[in-house]
Formats: C-alpha cells, sequence, structure tokens
C-alpha cells in the first residue's frame, strides 16, 4: 500500500494511492460500514499506534477500493462518494506529520565513505533530528541566513511500526511497517564547524519526507532499489541501497539497544556518494533550487529552496 497524509479539501487525512487515484480512507469507510471513521484514521501515527489490527483494517478498505475499481462503473459510483480524487488534485503533507523521533545514519553507504576518504565505520553512527524538521512534498526547503553551505543527502528512511527494546536482527523486520523517501537537507558549515551535527541538521524544514509511506510488503527487497538525487534536473547523486553498510534489521537491533522504538519513529539510512559538499568544485543549493529525491518503488519528493525571511 502507498500510503499518504492528503488535505482533502480542510481536511487533514490518511489516504491510499493507488495509479494516478488517491483515496480517502474515512470516506470508504464510511461507505462499506455504515458509521464514521475510528479516530486513529485521521492522522498516520495514530493509525501506526494502532499496529497490526489497525493496518490490516486499512489494507481490507485498501482491498475494497480495488475490487470496486476493477468492476464496470466502480470509479464512477466512488467518485460519486467523495472516495477518490486525482493525484494531482491533492495536496500531500509530509506522511508522519509528528514522528517522536527522527535518528539518522552517517556515513552507512560504501561510496559516501569513499568519496570523502573515510574509512568505513565498524558501527553505525548515529545523530537526530527534531520533528519540526519535518516537512512535506513540494514544500519549501527554506535555507536560513545563518548557513552559504547547504547540502542535500537522499535517504530512504524506514517507519517503525511497533514498539519495542533490545530488538534481535531476526525479529527487526516485525518492528518496520514501510519506508518512505527522506531528504536529511544539512548545512556543512555549521556542521562542521560546530563538531557536531544537531544544529546543522535540524533547522525547520531540514527533513522532507514522502510523499508516501510505503508499506513493507510491497517493496520486495529494501536493499537493491534505485535512489537519485537532481538538483535543477542535474543527477548529483545515483545508487543503490545495495550500497549500504549497515542493512535495515541491523540498524534496528542496534537502535534498540539505545532507544525504544515507536510506531512512527523516522530512521533515515544514509546518503550515497554525490553529496555537493564532496563535489569537485562543490554545490551548495540556493533559493529556487529543485531538489529531487528518487526512490524505486518509492516515489519522487520534490522540494524548492526557498531564502529565509526574516522580516
Ligand atoms: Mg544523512
Amino acid at each position: 500500500m502507498y500510503l499518504a497524509t492528503c488535505e482533502f479539501g480542510k481536511e487533514s487525512v490518511v489516504g491510499s494511492r493507488i495509479a494516478d487515484d488517491l483515496f480517502h480512507l474515512g470516506a470508504a469507510y464510511r461507505y462499506w460500514f455504515g458509521e464514521d471513521a475510528p479516530v486513529w484514521m485521521k492522522d498516520m501515527r495514530s493509525l501506526l499506534e494502532g499496529g497490526q489490527t489497525a493496518i490490516d483494517r486499512v489494507r481490507k478498505l485498501d482491498d475494497k477500493i480495488k475490487t470496486t475499481l476493477s468492476a464496470s462503473g466502480g470509479r464512477e459510483a466512488l467518485v460519486k462518494r467523495g472516495i477518490v480524487h486525482r493525484l494531482g488534485n491533492v495536496r500531500l503533507a509530509a506522511p508522519i506529520l509528528n514522528p517522536g523521533k527522527i535518528i539518522c545514519v552517517g556515513l552507512n553507504y560504501k561510496d559516501h565513505c569513499l568519496e570523502q576518504e573515510k574509512p568505513m565505520p565498524t558501527s553505525p553512527i548515529l545523530f537526530s533530528k527534531f520533528s519540526s524538521a519535518i516537512t512535506g512534498p513540494e514544500e519549501p526547503i527554506i535555507r536560513p541566513q545563518a548557513t552559504t553551505r547547504l547540502d542535500f543527502e537522499g535517504e530512504l528512511a524506514f517507519v517503525v511500526g511497533k514498539r519495542g527494546k533490545h530488538i534481535s536482527v531476526n525479529e527487526a523486520m516485525e518492528y518496520v511497517v514501510g519506508y518512505t523517501v527522506f531528504n536529511d537537507v544539512s548545512a556543512r558549515d555549521l556542521q562542521f564547524s560546530d563538531g557536531q551535527w544537531l544544529r546543522g541538521k535540524t533547522f525547520d524544514t531540514f527533513a522532507p519526507t514522502g510523499p508516501f509511506l510505503v508499506t513493507k510488503e510491497t517493496v520486495e527487497n529494501p536493499h537493491d532499489l534505485r535512489i537519485e538525487v537532481r538538483v535543477n534536473g542535474r543527477t548529483m547523486q545515483s545508487s543503490s541501497t545495495q550500497n549500504m553498510i549497515f542493512d535495515i534489521p541491523y540498524l534496528v537491533h542496534f537502535i534498540s539497544g539505545v532507544v525504544t522504538l515507536s510506531p512512527g519513529d523516522l530512521v533515515a539510512t544514509g546518503t550515497p556518494a554525490g553529496v555537493g559538499v564532496f563535489r569537485k568544485p562543490p554545490v551548495f543549493l540556493k533559493g529556487g533550487d529543485e531538489v529531487t529525491v528518487e526512490i524505486e518503488k518509492l516515489g519522487t519528493l520534490r522540494n524548492t529552496v526557498v531564502d529565509e525571511d526574516t522580516g
């Protein structure tokens, strides 16, 4: 399933994408079950907190929609009831607007270590962003006045679907509900001058995410996906998630040895080679630049850089 946080009119709800259509899951619930959708269905984090039961109920709705679509006149019936909308007519927000934690992994691609002549780490390097950094697809990345070296990092992020601590590698995937596209936007001057990464990584809008939360059964192998970043149409990063050093099960195991993972937590798994700061000559983002992160099967996350106006 491709789940999204959708703005249908003034309402922000969880929707599901099938081909070029978006489905209002609350309206679908009302249609098939004759009552208002449960409150948890309005918001992705609440849905994830409902665990497997909630995901299964959403999947049942998704299946009913697919069956209806395949019947003659099915789509028209769904249009009449306000269940289906064209993808291009609906504004999408970040799939998870309020993750409890955003955990990022540094130096987790072989090619990214090579480009900066750093040895591959022997255990994952973790840092974090605050949830105030989250921004959605097509929303601006605000370049703070404090930086002149704004950079992009296209990343696959996985989404936690189940609470757990000290999770074994073997059981790790039970705790992952799906994946999304992430841009670990970084102010390189501040990241490097501070001696630690928090400030340079967590300005507002430094965590573009989306457009979809793609549930894990939709992606056969998250460690074999093309990942590409373009700036104004020019390819800057082009790699595969095969180049990840620590894979998702190991990251779940390692991180859950430190903190309790909870539904809705996001873990950005690191970026491949090609970031702006290590290019020769370096490339930094400026107002008006369009940054696109595309990951096979997960979708395309597009944002435009806007210079901060402090008034
Ligand atoms: Mg990164």
